[in-house]
C-alpha cells in the first residue's frame, strides 16, 4: 500500500476493534472533500452512525501492520510472511501456517484477520461458469459479487457498499438506500475469496482471477478512500497486493464528477465506466438523479478528461429500456454528444435492462437494440451490446444483490435490487 495515514493504537494494544476506515478525517460516509461537495443529501443520514467492521490486515499499511506485530510480541519480517499468505497464497488461517510460531498463532490471527465475510449462499448460472455469492457481514449486513468465467478470463463483479444511495427510479437497490460503506479489508476479501476460489479450480481447472470490476451494489466514488485503498492492493504485485493488472479493473461510476477527477489524479490506469443511461440531461434526470447535481456535459468533459490523462478508452454504460431512451433519435443523440470529444475515445455498452418486478421499466425489443446498435457504428462509435449473464440467478445487470437485500431492510416486498451498473 501507498498510503500511510496513521492509526493511533489505543493503550498499545492490538487494534482489532478499531474501525476500518478511522482517519484524521472524522467517518461522514461521503468521499474526501465530499463535505463541500454537492452529494451529501442523497446518502443515507444512518450512514454515519453504523458501527465500523473489525480492522483487518487489508486495512493496514505497512507501517501499521508492524505497529501491530510489535503490540502483540512479532518482529516485523512476520508482517511480511502475512503478506505472502495474504497476497500470493490467499490464505488467512493463521492456524495453518506451518512457517509461523504456533504460540503466536491465535494473537495473530485476532490482530490481523478477523472474519469479514461469510459465505452464506452460492447460485450458480449459465451451466456453471457464473457464481453469485451472498455475503454476510460483521453486523449482518449482506453484499453479492459474482464471479464469471469467460474462455480467456476469469471476472470477478464486486460490491463498495451495503445498498446504494444515489436512488436511481429504475434500481431497487436505488430504493432500499445506502446502510454503509465497505471496509477496504470487506472489498479486498471479496477479491481474495474468489481469486483463492480461482486457484483452487471452482470452474474445473484452477485459474487465476484476471479481472475485477466494480460494478456490484453501491456506488465506488461514493466510497472513494476505501475503494482506492482496495485497487492499490488488487493491482499490487505480490507480496504487496494480488497482482491483477490495473489495466483489468473497471470502476464504475453513476456519473460523480468529483470522484472521476480524483481517479485522474491518483494515475493508476483503471478502466472507467460511466453510467450514462440517457443522451439528453432532460431524459437522464428522471433516470439518474445525480444528474441533477452533475450534468451529462460536466460527466462527459470529466471523463473525457480522464481518457485523456489515462489513455485507456472509457466504457459507456447505457441500459437500453424499452420506450424510454432506446429509440433512433436517442442513438443519434448520444452519438453527437460523444463524438464532440473526438474518435475512439469511448466504448459504449448498451445492456438490455433486465426486468424488474413490478416497475415500468423493462428490456428493449431486439429489433430496437440493433437499431440503437447500428446508429452507433454509422457514427464511427464502438459500441457492444453486452451479455446478461446470471439473469436467471438475479446476477445480472440490475438485479444484483436483490432479494436478499431487499428482503432484509423492506421485507418480503418482492423489491429486487440491481449491481452498480451494467457489467462486462
Ligand atoms: S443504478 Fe447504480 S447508482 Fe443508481 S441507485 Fe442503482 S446501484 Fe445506485
Amino acid at each position: 500500500m501507498t498510503e500511510s495515514t496513521t492509526h493511533p493504537f489505543t493503550n498499545g494494544s492490538v487494534p482489532a476493534a478499531r474501525g476500518a476506515n478511522a482517519d484524521d478525517e472524522p467517518e461522514t460516509g461521503i468521499t474526501p472533500g465530499g463535505t463541500q461537495g454537492a452529494f451529501r443529501d442523497v446518502l443515507s443520514k444512518d450512514h454515519a452512525r453504523r458501527a465500523k467492521a473489525p480492522t483487518h490486515f487489508a486495512d493496514m499499511d505497512r507501517e501499521e501492520r508492524i505497529e501491530a506485530a510489535k503490540a502483540i510480541g512479532l518482529p516485523k519480517f512476520r508482517v511480511d510472511q502475512l503478506a505472502r499468505h495474504y497476497y500470493a497464497h490467499f490464505e488467512t488461517d493463521v492456524e495453518s501456517f506451518t512457517d509461523f510460531p504456533q504460540a503466536s498463532r491465535e494473537a495473530a490471527r485476532h490482530a490481523f484477520f478477523p472474519r469479514l465475510i461469510d459465505e452464506e449462499l452460492v447460485q450458480t448460472a449459465d451451466n456453471g461458469t457464473t457464481r453469485k455469492t451472498l455475503w454476510k457481514l460483521f453486523d449482518g449486513s449482506r453484499i453479492e459479487s459474482v464471479l464469471m468465467k469467460y474462455p480467456s478470463r476469469i471476472t470477478l463483479c464486486i460490491s463498495s457498499q451495503v445498498g446504494c444511495g444515489m436512488g436511481c427510479p429504475f434500481c431497487a437497490t436505488g430504493h432500499l438506500g445506502l446502510t454503509r460503506n465497505l471496509s477496504c479489508g470487506e472489498i479486498l476479501e471479496q477479491v481474495r475469496c474468489a481469486a483463492n476460489a480461482s486457484a483452487g479450480g471452482v470452474f474445473g481447472e484452477p485459474d487465476r482471477l484476471s479481472n475485477v470490476v466494480f460494478m456490484g451494489m453501491g456506488e465506488p466514488m461514493g466510497n472513494y478512500r476505501s475503494v482506492v485503498r482496495a485497487i492499490r492492493q488488487i493491482c499490487g504485485e505480490p507480496p504487496t497486493g494480488f497482482g491483477i493488472s490495473a489495466r483489468n479493473i473497471t470502476v464504475s461510476t453513476v456519473g460523480v464528477v468529483p470522484g472521476i477527477r480524483k481517479l485522474i489524479d491518483e494515475k493508476i490506469p483503471v478502466r472507467l465506466a460511466v453510467s450514462l443511461h440517457a443522451p439528453n440531461d432532460e431524459l437522464r434526470s428522471t433516470l439518474v438523479p445525480m444528474n441533477k447535481r452533475f450534468n451529462i456535459e460536466q460527466v462527459l468533459d470529466a471523463a473525457h478528461d480522464y481518457y485523456l490523462s489515462s489513455h485507456r478508452r472509457v466504457s459507456i454504460e447505457y441500459a437500453l429500456m424499452r420506450g424510454i431512451n432506446d429509440q433512433p433519435e436517442h442513438a443519434r443523440q448520444l452519438a453527437r454528444r460523444l463524438n464532440h470529444y473526438g474518435d475512439d475515445w469511448v466504448h459504449v455498452n448498451p445492456i438490455p435492462l433486465n426486468p424488474i418486478e413490478g416497475s415500468p421499466w423493462t428490456a428493449s425489443k431486439p429489433e430496437d437494440e440493433a437499431a440503437f446498435l447500428d446508429i452507433l457504428h454509422h457514427a464511427g462509435i464502438t459500441a457492444t451490446l453486452r451479455d446478461t449473464r446470471g439473469s436467471d440467478i438475479d446476477g445480472a445487470c440490475g438485479q444484483l444483490a436483490a432479494r436478499h437485500v431487499a428482503d432484509q431492510v423492506m421485507g418480503d416486498s418482492g423489491a429486487k435490487g440491481r449491481s452498480g451498473a451494467p457489467r462486462e
